[in-house]
């Protein structure tokens, strides 16, 4: 008593963006033909509607994600030269310079998204457009330690925003 699902429910939920597969909550891939967009509890079986919460027979929780407006129609980029962007082109801005204080991390770098101005040698000059505001020079050097103040100057990691057309455009 385990095959609720068929394959095309669980591929459809799937591309909808309705569920998202983890360790705990491994989606039922069987042959089994059965009403389609209904998830099965990884728990106890029982089959439930494509957005329910929570399992209606033993309150197991289900992951569930739905993409934002964002997330559909755009993608991110993670292999691609930051010398290669132009101005207007939008990025999403985490890691970069930290300073470690009695074994406590404390990030120091940019964060959130940014529309891009334009680059230079140590970096990206861009405008914040979300957690941070006003301008940003997003440090993209190699990694260095200033000696006065023990910061280590480590470039960001960034990824490039990028609209879903565009890319199947250049495709
Ligand atoms: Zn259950």
């Amino acid at each position: 008593m385990n095959a609720f699902f068929s394959r095309s429910g669980v591929d459809k939920c799937d591309k909808a963006g309705i569920i998202e597969e983890t360790e705990h909550n491994k989606l039922f891939r069987g042959d089994c033909q059965m009403p389609k967009g209904q998830k099965t509890c990884s728990k106890c079986s029982t089959a439930n509607g494509p957005r329910a919460f929570v399992c209606k027979n033993c309150n197991q929780q289900f992951a569930f994600k739905p993409k934002t407006k964002e997330q559909k129609t755009t993608k991110l980029i993670r292999d691609f030269n930051w010398r290669e962007l132009e101005r207007g082109d939008k990025i999403k801005v985490s890691g970069g310079p930290y300073f470690v204080s009695n074994g406590d991390f404390i990030p120091m770098g940019y964060r959130g998204k940014f529309v891009v101005e334009s680059i230079d040698a140590q970096g990206i000059r861009a405008w914040g457009l979300d957690k941070q505001s006003g301008f940003a020079h997003i440090y993209m050097g190699r990694d260095i330690q200033n000696n006065d103040t023990g910061i280590w100057k480590v470039k960001h990691k960034i990824l490039k925003i990028k609209r879903k057309d565009t890319i199947q455009a250049t495709n």
